[in-house]
């Protein structure tokens, strides 16, 4: 470590600049920021710097006589001449002193700096490469969201009620630990302190709720790891325990915090490891063990995959969560086999709808699918295809609309067939595909041919 790193109080100090230019003018911008007063020495200075409230402006060459009663020394000239002497006469006095761009002639040197007040993030690169320090800069940028300053707020609030409430303190810093890593801080960080404070103030109200965990309801899209969402991520490596079904594809659950345990809840058509009801109890009991519980499913919770069942359950037992939306099967799966859902040409409207069977039928209506310009996409529909294409042509769609059935789409085994009302479900029995399997019917699904030659999904 070449440099010991600080942060120091300079509120009500007096802090000389020497310099009169922009960089100048930045730095005393900085130092008034941080609650000193500058006195700034030049032969001229910049329109802007000397109207400053707390700015002593100086018309003169430096002169060493400009160091009295001053706390630190920041020189941002370019005379070396001048830079050099402040740093020499400043040493010699012990006052801090910076020279811009010549780390030889500092004491100490100015970090770059990532505002979140209270929260504050310096680094620094030692002088070595400025670039490198603005491009590590333009990474945390993205990794801090701007509301940390809030979170931040939110948390020095509660901190002495927290404190009371919570007295043995590894119980405390666990509290902490959940509260600004989970559904709290995500509240706060969306702008929504009154929903925080609610969970906050629910949280202190037992000591049950204390030790209580929280689960994220997370759409893990439709395989394709790189079609999660920022959110989805961050959830998936904070959470203590996954509990996932067959849908979610091997790349995704790699991508779960490592030590988390894993709890396969699997279902698939005929095959229910686990009724919904004990997945929605295993969730409630997880989460009053404490654990942070990732409820990972495929596509985006909401849609065909009794999510809302699930979080009605936690809200029953008073346990927090929150929901992820991931990339449903139809949009991601769509756009890898090269067909746009709707289109100024072929379709106006587009309609989810499940085809899983119950008692042998299909319970729809035909009558609003069997409409001109309007694709359909069909979840859970290969068991009942036949059904599926006979009753939208006895309905009134001809038998040479296009249709497709696409077999794990957006992963490395995605296989796209088309056909016809008519032909497709003959095709689809030759070409023994395998689970899960999306069908689209409809005009755009010519578009194929034109579209998945440059689609590099497919
Ligand atoms: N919640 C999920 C859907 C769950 S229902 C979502 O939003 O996507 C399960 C059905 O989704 C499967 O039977 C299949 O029809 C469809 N599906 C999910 N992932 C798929 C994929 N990668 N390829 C094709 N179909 C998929």
């Amino acid at each position: 470590m070449d440099f010991l790193p600080i942060f120091l109080n300079v509120k009500g100090k007096l802090c000389l600049v020497v310099g009169g230019g922009t960089v100048a003018k930045r730095k005393a911008g900085v130092l008034l920021e941080a609650g000193a007063s500058v006195r700034v020495v030049a032969p001229q200075i910049e329109a802007g710097l000397v109207e400053q409230a707390g700015v002593e402006a100086v018309l003169a060459r430096f002169e060493q006589q400009h160091l009295d009663g001053v706390a630190m020394v920041i020189a941002a000239t370019d005379d070396q001449g001048v830079n050099r002497q402040v740093s020499e006469l400043a040493r010699a006095r012990n006052i801090p002193v910076n020279v811009v761009d010549h780390p030889e002639l500092c004491s100490f040197i100015m970090p770059a700096i990532l505002d979140r007040s209270p929260m504050m993030v310096a680094f620094s690169s030692g002088g070595a490469s400025p670039v490198l320090t603005r491009m590590l800069r333009g990474k945390l940028e993205t990794m801090i969201p701007q509301n940390y300053s809030r979170l931040a707020a939110f948390a020095e609030r509660f901190r002495e009620p927290v404190k009371k409430r919570v007295t043995n303190p590894a119980k405390r810093r666990i509290f902490w630990e959940n509260a600004l890593e989970g559904v709290v801080a995500e509240k706060v960080l969306t702008g929504d302190e009154g929903s925080a404070e609610k969970m906050m103030q629910q949280m202190l109200a037992s000591e049950d709720n204390i030790q209580r965990g929280e689960v994220y309801l997370v759409g893990a899209g439709p395989g394709d790891p790189d079609l999660l969402t920022f959110r989805a991520l961050r959830l998936m490596q904070k959470a203590d325990v996954v509990v996932y079904d067959n849908l979610v594809s091997k790349p995704v659950l790699d991508m779960v915090r490592r030590d988390a345990e894993q709890i396969y809840v699997g279902k698939k058509r005929a095959d229910h490891t686990l009724p919904q009801e004990e997945i929605n109890e295993l969730l409630v009991r997880l989460a009053k063990e404490g654990k942070r519980v990732l409820r990972l499913k495929g596509g985006d919770p909401f849609i065909f995959g009794r999510g809302g069942e699930e979080i009605e359950t936690l809200a029953g037992h008073g346990i927090l969560f929150q929901v992820v939306p991931g990339i449903t099967a139809a949009s991601g799966v769509s756009a890898y086999a090269g067909i746009p859902l709707t289109h100024r040409n072929h379709a106006h409207s587009c309609i989810f709808v499940t085809g899983h069977l119950k008692d042998g039928t299909m319970n729809l209506d035909w009558d609003a699918l069997a409409r001109p310009q309007q694709t359909i996409v069909v979840y859970m529909g290969l068991h009942g295809l036949a059904t599926l294409c006979s009753e939208l042509v006895a309905h009134g769609l001809p038998g040479d609309t296009p249709a497709a059935i696409v077999q794990q789409g957006t992963t490395q085994n995605q296989r796209v067939v088309t056909g016809t009302l008519a032909t497709l479900n003959g095709i689809a029995q030759a070409a023994n595909l395998q689970a899960p399997t999306l069908i689209i019917v409809g005009g755009v699904v010519t578009l194929r041919e034109k579209l998945a030659w440059f689609n590099p999904g497919n």
